[in-house]
């Protein structure tokens, strides 16, 4: 027992110890699995900087392109202006384009007219020739709606504005003609109550802003956008992402300025907040740049094989590391990026650990199972060893009783008689008779006791010669009889053959054979303490003999019906009663049955009594 749960006490520390090991070697994997992940992030991103150095125009060539991961969006901003591929629109660009008056002083009259004068009809017929000149039609077209629509004439100024509308020319506020176009006829329209076409107006001009249709300042965008809801379009804020991608264009349009001012060239990463990647690069002359989508990191960070199921996860600056489970961090400041980045294994990466495990776990059941199965058998013969030692030791104690009893009968008669101290003749008969009873008994136990030892080592000798079966049991019953009846029983014997049996010969050794018949009839009277009657019944069946010795005694309990065959085995009942007995009887009974070919039968109940039966082979002609 102690040295099972030693077994099990060291099991548990081994597994512990292999347990602190794993998880170190685990940790060191991890630890290089994310040395692994970077230095190739690295290089990925060192390629991306020689790409976007290579970029000269856009759309960069298939070869360049293959470098970066899907999704990113280059820029190209010079002298030329921004490009910008995949083209993606911009709400306002950096540097709106600034147009000067062409024609000063060309719409003096027209202004006198209007303003001063109030004469709108003769200011409309100023300005006409002006709207078929090239250089001042759109100025003049603006101007002429408008004083149409003062002079209530609105279906002139929607026309009008209809025509300006497809001029591409901008005001000298830097606002193009088209958009201002746009937004008077929406108003004039809210203004005569047609709210529905007002509606529709603005929201084709709501559709043009978001789609960058014109290079419109920030201010300009935002003052249009504002105005969209007073003209009847359901505007609500401009989608965020545009507006994040149209400040950043301007940002890397400022730096290219910078740049340009100083003639130096700078470049750099830059996580932007919604996790894309902004890597740029910036000469006096021109500043390329690539933005990769949030989920670059998803496709650029490529794990090395074998990496079982290692996760990632980006730590921007200010974010708190996991830290439960297994898990290693590792700055990115060498990528040059901001943040770190969090590796983490939910299961211990190293293969081998769970092999050793089970091998350990095996031994370890193994040897417990070994240990208790050598305790079994260790406690089991010990067991057995002290069973036969006290069956042994109950033996020699009813042995030296059924010596002991009769030798003190014999000493107290022969004394009295010696010394003449039994003076009636009849008295004296008696003791002579008493003498000759307890020698015989004293005899047959010997006689038991030295036939048991022969029969154990084998070295008994049998007679066997062919007997009448019946008849040997008669002539025993009548022995037993005589010593029954002494006692008070009396023994019923049916040893009649069948009609039609003509023998019950069988093979045997008569003095066994007797031995036998009289240790069941000896047993029968002994366990039969109330009823005085026992029977012996004979029977020729199948070539065989049959013979049956039955009590009504106290009977054999189910577990003790084959043990009672074995030496020295005596039945609890017995011994509760105080029966005295040695424990060979029956054995003996059994040994001499198979030496002559047969074998013993019992049939008992408790309570009920009993009967055994030896069954012998019919003897041959
Ligand atoms: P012994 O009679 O000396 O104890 P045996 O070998 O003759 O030894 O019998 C073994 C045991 O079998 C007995 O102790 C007793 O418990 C049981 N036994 C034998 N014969 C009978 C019987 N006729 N009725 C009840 N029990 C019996």
């Amino acid at each position: 027992m102690c040295l099972a749960l030693w077994q099990v006490w060291l099991t548990v520390r081994l597994m512990e110890q292999d347990r602190n090991l794993e998880l170190q070697r685990s940790r060191e994997r991890l630890g290089q699995i994310a040395d692994l992940a970077l230095a190739q992030l690295s290089r990925s991103l060192a390629n991306w900087d020689l790409g976007l150095r290579e970029l000269n125009a856009l759309p960069p060539v298939s070869s360049t392109q293959a470098r970066f991961p899907p999704g990113v969006t280059f820029f190209l901003i010079s002298q030329d202006g921004i490009k910008i591929h995949p083209q993606r629109p911009l709400l306002f660009t950096p540097a709106p384009p600034v147009e000067l008056t062409k024609t000063p002083g060309a719409f003096e009259t027209a202004d006198e007219l209007e303003l001063r004068e109030q004469q709108y009809e003769r200011a409309i017929a100023a300005l006409r020739p002006l709207t078929l000149a090239p250089a001042t039609r759109p100025e003049a077209l603006l101007r002429m709606a408008r004083i149409e629509n003062k002079a209530k004439l609105h279906e002139d100024a929607l026309d009008t504005y209809k025509s300006l509308a497809r001029e591409a020319a901008l005001s000298p506020s830097g606002t193009p003609y088209a958009l201002l176009a746009a937004s008077a006829t929406c108003r004039i329209l809210m203004d005569l109550g047609r709210r529905k076409e007002a509606s529709a107006e603005a929201e084709l001009l709501r559709n043009w802003l978001l789609d960058g249709r014109w290079r419109l300042s920030r201010e300009a965008f935002e003052y249009h956008w504002s105005e969209l809801d007073r003209l009847g379009a359901a505007a609500g804020p401009p989608p965020r992402s545009s507006i994040d991608f149209s400040v950043l264009v301007g940002d890397l349009y400022n730096r290219w300025q910078i740049a340009q001012s100083r003639g130096s060239s700078p470049g750099g990463r830059e996580s932007q907040p919604n996790s894309s990647l902004l890597v740029w690069n910036a000469t006096s002359d021109r500043l390329s740049a690539l933005l990769a989508p949030p989920d670059w990191l998803n496709t650029t960070l490529k794990l090395p094989a074998n990496s079982g199921d290692v996760q990632w996860r980006l730590l921007l600056p200010g974010m708190a590391a996991d830290g439960t489970g297994l898990t290693v961090t590792r700055s990115l400041a060498e990528a040059q990026i901001p943040g770190r980045l969090e590796f983490l294994s939910i299961r211990p990466i190293s293969g081998t650990a769970s092999n050793r495990r089970t091998l350990l776990l095996g031994g370890a059941g193994l040897m417990l199972l070994v240990i208790l199965g050598s305790g079994y058998v260790v406690y089991s013969a010990i067991s057995r060893e002290l069973r036969v030692a006290q069956l042994q030791s109950d033996f020699v104690a009813a042995v030296s009783h059924e010596f002991r009893s009769p030798l003190t009968t014999l000493r107290t008669i022969t004394e009295l008689l010696a010394q003449n101290r039994i003076s009636d003749e009849s008295r004296r008969q008696q003791s002579y008779v008493f003498l000759d009873h307890e020698t015989n008994r004293l005899h047959r136990l010997v006689e038991d006791l030295l036939d048991f030892g022969r029969m154990e080592s084998g070295r008994k000798q049998y007679r066997i010669e062919p007997h009448d079966a019946f008849e040997l049991v008669r002539a025993t019953v009548a022995d037993f009889s005589e010593h029954a009846e002494a006692q008070g029983f009396s023994v019923e014997a049916d040893l009649v053959r069948p009609e039609g049996i003509s023998a019950s010969t069988v093979r045997v050794d008569e003095e066994a054979f007797r031995r036998a018949v009289r240790n069941l009839l000896d047993n029968a009277v002994k366990y039969s303490p109330a009823c005085r009657t026992v029977w012996v019944d004979g029977a020729v069946c199948d070539h065989r003999v049959l013979i049956s010795v039955r009590d009504q005694g106290m009977g054999i309990n189910a577990e003790e019906k084959q043990a009672i065959f074995q030496k020295f085995v005596r039945g609890q009942a017995a011994k509760k009663a105080g029966i005295k007995g040695t424990g060979i009887g029956l054995s003996m009974v059994r040994q001499i049955s198979e030496a002559m070919g047969g074998e013993i039968r019992v049939q008992s109940e408790v309570g009920v009594g009993s009967t055994f039966t030896l069954v012998l082979p019919l003897a041959e002609d």
